[in-house]
């Protein structure tokens, strides 16, 4: 069986967007399942609008998402000598001819055809006038004057274009560069690219590149054109609805994973299934399930997902994920045992990164106060002093705090006081952690461990009793 290629060819014109990365990852998982290849293609011949710091841009959100590549990147700025020994085999073939018709001259051949009621276009002026090269030719395309082009999409269907709809469109403009749907094409076929999913978007550009690929005599690959993605208002995704690049999920706390599982939904379905884990996804991705209408984006659903997903994920997995975030909030958090304990306790608590490192502060804080003024205000109260000091006291005799310890310690000075365990408990979570909202007081005492907790303790009674003074 031939070897599956597939490609992604993004214009390094601005960061990788969602819709970006989706058409990257739909070729990504094709290629994979296939064990085939996937080629990454900078198509930077637009000079003016390409930056280095887009190309970056790219290939950092491509490293995030781990949608890795086999061959690659190539720039299409480093190809001129490729593309000029293809434009010579059209105009050796006859498939293409120099045209010296000024702009001037192209624009009032469109108004008439608008005028007559058709579309705007080149009237094949030079068609046959056999001109040689000169500075101000153009070369165009000798595109066939009757019949029809069809592109068959595998998520679309046929679509039929009519070939006097289409002109002589031009493939190298009068100052020698080669124009956009021919390199690709030229790209395409050099590269072995034998399936091209891209956004519907490009649908237009498809029945130029079918014609180009015949008159080079190379097989067409197999198109299929994605819906585009929608914000919530259902028009197309825009910086209106939120972050667009790719890299913002990372930074606002978003697995990989889950975003590529987030991702692959949104245009793609397999039967009900909402979570996918990254192999499963290569496993079950396929063309034909790709959907006909745009998917819509919804950062709710991406966040639900995202909190299953670290649900799914274990400590090892989140630790490297996570650790930026403290860093990010100056916890050099350079424990590993220590993190492991933090993230056992905040794992189903966390539907982001960023949520599991804010819940995580309080491990790393040295001191937790200031408390929070109205958890203070209602659980540290001078008759409170005497039970944290007990329960201190109680922790003192114990080799460790582990949960089933601890019971022992809590269970005694419930006993001494009369209280109820919830009378003891908060009080304890605020001086441990300066709040009344944190993961479970036993998983808490265990994972802080018994030096910060009497520290954290005594600190509460020192509290209460300067306050009372
Ligand atoms: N460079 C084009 C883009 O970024 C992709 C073209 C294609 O997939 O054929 O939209």
């Amino acid at each position: 069986m031939e070897t599956i290629v597939t490609r992604f060819p993004p214009s390094p014109t601005g960061y990788l967007h969602v819709g970006g990365a989706r058409t990257a990852l739909f070729n990504w998982l094709y290629a994979r399942q296939n064990n085939g290849k996937f080629v990454l293609r900078i198509e930077d011949t637009d000079t003016v609008r390409s930056t280095q710091a887009s190309v970056d841009a790219i290939f950092e959100a491509m490293r995030w998402l781990e949608l890795d590549w086999d061959e690659g990147p190539y720039f299409q700025t480093q190809r001129f000598d490729l593309y000029r020994e293809y434009l010579q085999k059209l105009l050796d073939s006859g498939d293409a001819y120099y045209c010296t018709c000024t702009q001037q001259e192209v624009e009032a051949m469109r108004q008439k055809a608008m005028a007559e009621g058709s579309k705007p276009k080149y009237d094949g002026r030079c068609r046959e006038r056999g001109l040689p090269k000169s500075d101000n030719a153009v070369i165009r395309f000798k595109s066939p004057l009757v019949g029809t082009t069809v592109v068959e999409d595998v998520i679309k269907g046929n679509i039929v274009f009519q070939n006097t709809e289409q002109d002589d469109f031009v493939v190298c403009r009068s100052d020698g560069a080669p124009t956009y749907n021919f390199v690709v094409v030229v790209d395409d076929i050099t590269m072995g690219i034998n399936t091209v999913i891209r956004g519907d978007d490009h649908v237009m550009n498809t029945p130029k590149q079918i014609l180009l690929y015949r008159a080079l005599q190379s097989p067409l690959p197999v198109f299929g054109h994605v819906p585009m993605v929608l914000g919530k208002d259902k028009t197309r995704l825009s910086k209106r609805h939120g972050a667009m690049s790719v890299t913002a999920y990372r930074d606002m706390g978003y697995l990989p994973d889950a975003f590529i599982n987030y991702l692959a939904r949104l245009g793609w379905s397999h039967g009900d299934q909402e979570f996918f884990t990254r192999q499963e996804l290569v496993e079950k991705f396929s063309l034909k399930n790709i959907g006909k209408s745009a998917g819509v984006f919804d950062t709710d659903k991406l966040t639900a997902l995202n909190a299953d997903h670290i649900r799914a994920a274990s400590v090892r997995q989140l630790a490297p994920r996570v650790l930026p975030f403290l860093r990010g909030k100056g916890h050099d958090a350079a424990d590993d045992d220590y993190l492991a304990g933090v993230i056992g306790t905040l794992h189903t608590r966390s539907k982001t990164l960023v949520e599991m490192a804010d819940g995580a502060h309080f491990y790393y804080r040295e001191d937790v106060r200031p408390y929070d003024g109205k958890a203070a205000k209602k659980f540290l109260k001078p008759e409170t002093a005497r039970v944290l000091t007990l329960l201190a006291e109680q922790f003192e005799k114990l080799a460790d705090l582990a949960e089933k310890t601890q019971e022992g310690a809590f269970k005694r000075v419930m006993d001494q006081t009369g209280l109820g365990f919830g009378k003891i408990a908060q009080p304890v979570r605020v001086a441990l952690t300066g709040t009344t909202v944190s993961p479970g007081i036993f998983e808490l005492i265990e994972v802080l461990g018994k030096a910060r907790v009497l520290n954290r303790l005594k600190a509460a009674v020192d509290f209460i009793e300067s306050a009372g003074s």
